[in-house]
């Protein structure tokens, strides 16, 4: 196995539950040419440290698979950590809740893999290619264990980009199953949605944003809404189950549009969409907003749940600006409650939180914030690096 050597300081963090290694902390040569996709580190007095996943293409090329001691990395051990990962979520399995996080990477012992599952569909989206040798036997692991009639893969973004021509993986493949549609109905608090689980976003839902979703139901009585980045319309179903008064949704793409029309049909039937209460308009975010703020057409409450602003850590700065804009735009058309949020990892949460409140005081508004809420449950995050969603609820009062 190929074994590498970091600094005292990394071997310190990593003790302490640190998960990563880059490529620019390794310390000794390694031998090339080599295709092997586990590694060893060992300490400074060359005792074992921790063994894991290892991808010598890519910046993050270590994840810790196990720490302390040499161990068989076999079925038995994924077996072990994907109960310990089902124990987490044994609330969440009931009838009214079907689509969930199973597995959330580094935070459940399987670095660079999420699991997510939607009825008896099971949906493995890899991050760290390393995972390619070890999936028939992981993807007949899950399958069994959750009895799923089809599995399928997802890659990330840069694995795509690294696959050979003539891999055998591909985004969207089949693992398991005869693939009927990729739309998978589930359910989630008792509504119905269904996700695009071959070509969707993400695998398909924003599952992370389940309990704001549900905060939004309870705040929409009798309210007009704004759902700005609505993609398949999860907040607007719980905002309509709400009973809301009317409903504007924003999105710049008709895919996203149009799988959030089924949603709302499929969980309204009785409701006609689009209807003077209903609209959709497609665009960019921050024009559309403008455009409402020039018409002076406000809402009782605004959701603004974007995608990340910045890929990197470079493009943190041109983030917070983003949010900041984003804020003072939804605060100018909100006339009681703002509720935002952010995916970005590399903006901190009290980064995020004060452009947010500057963006709101620049619209010439005060507010108070009525609650921060983060990670779900079937998202634990036990490095900074995993706090990726931050959201806050605001309660709005225009200047004097
Ligand atoms: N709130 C959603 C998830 C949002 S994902 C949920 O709960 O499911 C981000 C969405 O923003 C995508 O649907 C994407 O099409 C849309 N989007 C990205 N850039 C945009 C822009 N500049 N203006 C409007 N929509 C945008």
């Amino acid at each position: 196995m190929i074994k590498i050597k970091i600094s005292k300081m990394l071997q310190r963090k990593i003790l302490k539950g640190y998960p990563w290694v880059f490529s620019y902390q390794i310390k000794n040569q390694l031998p090339e040419g080599k295709s092997e996709n586990m590694a060893v580190i060992y300490d400074h007095n060359n005792r074992f440290l921790a063994m894991g996943l290892w991808d010598p293409n890519a910046n993050l090329c270590f994840r810790v698979l196990s720490l302390g001691k040499p161990r068989d990395i076999n079925s038995q051990f994924f077996l072990k950590r994907l109960k310990s990962a089902n124990l987490i979520r044994e609330s969440l399995q009931n009838e009214l809740t079907t689509g969930y996080r199973v597995i959330n990477g580094e935070n459940d012992g399987f670095p660079g893999l999420v699991l997510d599952r939607y009825e008896d569909t099971l949906v493995i989206k890899l991050y760290a290619s390393s995972w390619f040798p070890l999936l028939a036997e992981l993807s007949e692991l899950f399958r069994k264990e959750f009895s799923s009639k089809q599995v399928v893969l997802r890659l990330a973004q840069n694995i795509i980009k690294s696959l050979e021509p003539n891999s055998v993986y591909q985004d969207g493949l089949i693992l398991f199953g005869k693939e009927k549609s990729s739309w998978i109905e589930f359910k989630e608090n008792g509504l119905r949605f269904l996700a695009d689980v071959v070509k969707g976003q993400k695998t398909g839902f924003f599952l992370d944003q389940r309990n704001n979703r549900l905060k939004i139901r309870e705040m929409a009585k009798k309210r007009s809404i704004l759902n700005v980045f609505s993609y398949s319309g999860g907040f607007s179903v719980y905002a309509v189950a709400g009973g809301c008064r009317s409903l504007v949704e924003v999105d710049s793409n008709s895919f996203a549009l149009e799988t959030s029309l089924r949603n709302l049909k499929l969980n309204f039937p009785d409701k006609s969409f689009p209807a003077s209460n209903f609209k959709q308009e497609k665009g960019d975010a921050f024009q559309i907003l403008a455009k409402m703020k020039r018409e002076k057409r406000y809402f009782d409450l605004v959701v603004l749940d974007p995608p990340a602003f910045a890929r990197n850590k470079k493009q943190k700065k041109q983030a917070l600006k983003a949010y900041f804009r984003l804020a003072k735009a939804g605060a100018e058309v909100a006339s009681e409650i703002l509720y935002a949020a952010s995916c970005t990892r590399y903006v901190q949460a009290n980064e995020f939180y004060d452009a947010v409140c500057l963006g709101i005081r620049s619209a010439g508004k005060k507010y108070e914030r009525i609650v921060e809420t983060g990670h779900a449950r079937d998202h634990p995050a036990k490095f900074p690096e995993a706090f990726y969603l931050k959201s806050a609820y605001f309660n709005l009062v225009q200047h004097k």
